[in-house]
């Protein structure tokens, strides 16, 4: 990567930070833009420049393009809740199409042809078939999905016209942390399973609820796809190669399910604490199952999970958390 100058949208977030700390360590120069709404600035390593910019402000966009010439954009600044987006879903569709196109419109002005889209497996709504392909039908159940979905075909658009190159790479559900502790998963609020489930065996935040009970699965909760997120970093890298031949789509996940109450076992393993926890209603667009089949990733690029038992993801999350209990603790 030396020499390689990139830009990553949301590069203070959770997924973003990762994803610089990787580049970063293999010798890539990277700018992050990110207006802080939701990333921290701790997230971001010394010697990263970060321009603490909305890329709503498309005036600021084309001055960050014309100052550095980058070999690839990675975008992962967008609203990603799937809860938020079934109360507010015309924000979602709005503010997550807009400021991907700004991205993408000031890539193409500046000549920056290669864009690495932060996508998700809420894409595929109740998929048909299990482990799920690249192929499968399309129809998200939640506001966010539809948002990424489309961005995804805008994308396809700007590569017919004007030679955009895009990996949309739909992640399914990106947990862990950096296992040297230097980063990890901090929101505000939080709404993922892993880091609720953590927080009530350490008792800094309340009991987890379980939402729904009734689902068509063995144990009657959610089943979802758990992937580290080095993983999803080291995927992120990888796709750039196949970028030089033509525009790629893939999922990424471990392929294994595991369900709500699996994953709370999992936690009580790492932490050896139990985690209080009850049981609730349904939350408002959620699958009952998303596995992915990371197979066409797998084969065009060699990308293999090296976090792939979900003791390994939820180890390196439960470091993260019980050593750092208040996040980045930079709110002041
Ligand atoms: N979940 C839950 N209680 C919570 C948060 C999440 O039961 O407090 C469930 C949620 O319904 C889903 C799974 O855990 O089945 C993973 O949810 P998360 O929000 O982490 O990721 P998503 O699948 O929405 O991307």
């Amino acid at each position: 990567m030396d020499g390689r100058r990139f830009l990553v949208t949301g590069g203070a977030g959770y997924v973003g930070s990762h994803l610089v700390l990787t580049l970063v360590e293999r010798g890539a120069e990277v700018v992050v833009m990110d207006d802080l709404r939701q990333g921290h600035r701790g997230a971001v390593p010394p010697g990263v420049e970060l321009v603490q910019d909305s890329i709503a402000d498309r005036r600021r966009l084309a001055e960050v393009f014309a100052a550095w010439k980058f070999d690839a954009v990675f975008h992962f600044a967008a609203l990603s809740l799937v809860g938020e987006s079934m109360r507010d879903p015309l924000r979602y569709c709005s503010e997550n199409l807009s400021n991907s196109l700004a991205v993408a419109d000031a890539a193409v002005k500046a000549g920056c042809l290669r864009f690495v889209l932060s996508s998700t497996a809420a894409l595929f709504g109740n998929p048909k078939v299990v482990p799920i392909p690249e192929e499968a039908e399309l129809a998200p159940t939640n506001a966010y999905g539809d948002s990424k979905l489309m961005v995804e075909k805008a994308l396809g658009w700007a590569d017919q016209v004007h030679g955009l190159r895009s990996a949309c790479l739909r992640y399914f559900n990106a947990a862990g942390a950096d296992p040297q502790g230097r980063i990890g998963e901090d929101h505000e609020p939080e709404t993922h399973l892993v880091p609720l489930a953590i927080g009530a065996a350490l008792g800094t935040r309340p009991p987890l609820t379980v939402f729904g009970t009734d689902y068509p699965t063995p144990d009657g909760t959610c089943i979802r796809d758990y992937v580290h997120v080095l993983d999803l970093a080291d995927a992120h890298i990888r796709v750039l190669d196949r970028l030089e031949q033509a525009s790629v789509r893939y999922n990424i996940g471990n392929g294994t399910g595991y369900s709500v109450k699996q994953v709370i076992e999992a936690v009580e393993r790492i932490s050896g604490r139990p985690v209080p926890h009850g049981f609730g209603p349904r939350r408002a667009g959620d699958p009952a199952m998303l596995v992915a089949s990371s197979a066409r990733l797998r084969q065009e690029t060699g990308w293999a999970p090296r976090f792939a038992a979900l003791d390994d993801i939820v180890r390196t999350a439960w470091d993260w958390h019980s050593r750092h209990p208040k996040g980045y603790d930079d709110r002041g």
